[in-house]
């Protein structure tokens, strides 16, 4: 799952950047309003948290446009104590919720897995591929019926492979999207990683789901 954060307040973004990783998500950081605005408008984030008071164009601003253009990422707006009724506004304008400065990180990750079980219950909720099953809310993974226990970093490899199986995936896109790594200064790691999920989910088994395609990537399809 990837999440854009778009907050001017370098300490705060980053602090929200760290918590958010830790749980596994990709992230990435805008300080500007308008540079922000073009990362949401690409369409590639789960989530999206909007700051209220931006420079280059404000938070409010930003989330109106992004819902004019059908982006449909849940937004979460941050809002400063004295900006009650902003909150007002934002919600008005297409944001599904809000925190107010200053916030426990704790209550921002609550918020941020509720919104993308909301937003996942729009599409199917579990991802099943084959005899291959994954459970977003509860990041249950089974094969055959067996539960299969996997670390954070091989889960978000796994659903992201099953959120885009029968296509290949390069490895720049699987390093930007799981490990939010320019693929430049990131080589093999995603090579170790693919085959510490092959053990667990392959290995020994009949049907094989992980294929590597040549010169390519790889592709998570049942045969
Ligand atoms: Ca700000």
């Amino acid at each position: 799952m990837r999440i854009l954060v778009i907050e001017d307040e370098a300490k705060v973004a980053s602090f929200i950047k760290r918590a958010l990783e830790e749980e596994s998500y990709a992230v990435d950081l805008s300080a500007d309003g308008a540079q922000g605005l073009d990362l949401g408008l690409s369409g590639s984030y789960d989530l999206i948290v909007i700051d209220l008071m931006l420079p280059g164009l404000p938070g409010l601003e930003v989330l109106k446009r992004l819902r004019k253009e059908k982006i449909q990422a849940p937004v979460l707006i941050l809002t400063a104590q004295s900006q009650v009724d902003q909150k007002v506004k934002g919600l008005d304008a297409g944001a599904d919720d809000y925190l107010t400065k200053p916030f426990a990180i704790d209550e921002l990750l609550a918020r941020v897995r509720a919104l993308l079980r909301r937003g996942a219950a729009e599409t199917p909720g579990v991802l099943q591929i084959d005899d291959l099953v994954l459970n977003p809310a509860t990041r249950e993974v089974t094969r055959a019926g067996q539960r299969i226990d996997l670390t954070l970093k091989e889960y978000a490899l796994l659903e992201y492979f099953m959120r885009h199986a029968g296509r290949v995936l390069t490895r720049p896109m699987i390093s930007e999207h799981v490990w939010n790594q320019d693929f430049d200064t990131f080589t093999n790691v995603i090579d170790v990683y693919v085959n510490y999920l092959r053990n667990k989910i392959d290995r020994g088994r009949g049907r094989k789901l992980i294929h590597t395609v040549r010169g390519s990537g790889y592709m998570l399809k049942a045969d």
